[in-house]
């Protein structure tokens, strides 16, 4: 995933405009900031990039969903449908608009599973946030038509799939709202930061607004502005949006290393009989961030992922194990109700989930291994990746 990997010029260059304007923030100053606008460029950008209408630039992707969230008016009370693999922020930023994460399963997609979806459905069901998880698609036309059947709002957390598509269209941009993170790890990175994307004139207004301690933000002097709503600061500051406008340029660059450098190593692991492949349902549109398959058994996919970490086959995940991805080892969401981890003092509406089973994520979750895709591998390096993988199945 890791746009950090190519840093360069580029990225000082537009930093250091912004340090000679002397001017760090997004809105007003308009005399000293020389007509230097990174935020604004980075989100007009991103609009054409992603073919949305508005984009709005928050200081992570985890603010990003808060604001999707309250722009969308899902709050206390409200259901909200997940899955139980993405990472820990999805939850929080539901539990922290004050309503209630419900788990689906996923499927051998390692995203939501529709018919899980709809089963888990009830009158108190506001939202569906599935995750495009490690770089590509959850069967979103499914997901979206189920909630267009069922009047249930989709808001997408694209956060790890930046550039992919599904038959064409931008991730994200699917759901009446769409969350992307840029912080350190992601496929393009401005050191922190996120955005919310949406077509929808109104939640773009109200976001935008939420983000901003509920500024208007029309005319152009921000001591005269309306507050329309009650926000926060989820605000970026220009010298991360300007990190990001020099990123976004190289994100097809980075697609397509990605790709090339997926199809190597995926081509090697082909020829393994007791491997299979995580589902894409347009491999098209992957993001080629990451490559996932599963072993037949648990016991198998510990076995390799050891030997594999042995043989210096770096960027190698074990999701089952890892405590930031899987609900497994989330224990301070299992434990919430009564454990009074949450610094809110009303926990009246949160669910306890020290019972909570799913049997088929775990199973699918269990078996599945990870390999994360560089940018920089020289030929030779991805050949004798390829071969340290080869020997750790004895071929
Ligand atoms: C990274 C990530 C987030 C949160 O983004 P931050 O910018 O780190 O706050 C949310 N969801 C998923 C799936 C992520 O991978």
């Amino acid at each position: 995933m890791p746009g950090f990997e190519i840093f360069g010029d580029e990225e000082r260059k537009e930093v250091l405009d912004v340090l000679d304007t002397g001017v760090l923030m997004r809105y007003n100053f308009d005399g000293p900031r020389k007509g230097i606008w990174k935020a604004k460029e980075f989100e007009e950008n991103l609009c054409t990039r992603l073919g949305v209408k508005h984009a709005h630039l928050c200081s992570s992707g985890t603010s990003a969903l808060c604001v999707a969230l309250a722009a969308c008016g899902i709050g206390a009370g409200d259901e909200v449908i997940v899955p139980p693999f993405t990472f820990v922020a999805t939850i929080e930023a539901i539990l922290f608009a004050g309503a209630i994460p419900v788990f689906a399963d996923i499927d051998d997609t390692l995203c939501l599973a529709p018919a899980a979806v709809e089963k888990t459905i009830t009158s108190k069901t506001k939202a569906v946030v599935p995750v495009h998880m490690c770089g590509a698609m959850a069967r979103i036309d499914e997901l979206k038509s189920i909630c267009d059947k069922n009047g249930i709002i989709l808001i997408e957390d694209a956060c790890q799939a930046v550039g992919g598509t599904f038959k064409g269209k931008s991730l994200g941009s699917f759901g009446k709202m769409g969350c992307f993170s840029f912080d350190y790890v992601k496929t393009i990175t401005c050191g922190e930061g996120g955005a919310a994307i949406t077509d929808d004139d109104d939640l773009y207004f109200r976001a935008h607004a939420f983000a901003d301690h509920g500024h208007d933000h029309i005319g152009s002097d921000r001591g005269k502005e309306d507050h329309i709503l009650v926000g926060t600061n989820y605000r970026i500051s220009e010298l991360n949006a300007a990190v990001g406008v020099a990123q976004l340029r190289k994100l097809d660059t980075i697609l397509d290393v990605q790709r090339k450098n997926k199809k190597a190593i995926k081509n090697a692991l082909s020829t393994i009989s007791e491997v299979t492949f995580r589902n894409i349902p347009d491999p098209e549109g992957d993001s080629a961030t990451f490559l996932a398959f599963f072993l037949p058994t648990e016991a198998r996919a510990r076995e390799i992922s050891q030997a594999l970490a042995s043989a210096g086959v770096d960027g190698c995940f074990y999701w089952y194990d890892n405590n930031w991805h899987y609900i497994k080892k989330w224990d301070h969401i299992r434990t919430l109700s009564g454990g009074g981890k949450m610094p809110q003092a009303d926990m009246e509406n949160v669910k306890d989930y020290k019972t909570l089973s799913l049997p088929v994520s775990d199973s699918i979750i269990s078996r599945t291994i990870c390999l994360q895709i560089k940018l920089g591998w020289t030929k030779e390096e991805i050949d004798s990746r390829i071969s340290k993988i080869l020997n750790v199945f004895g071929k």
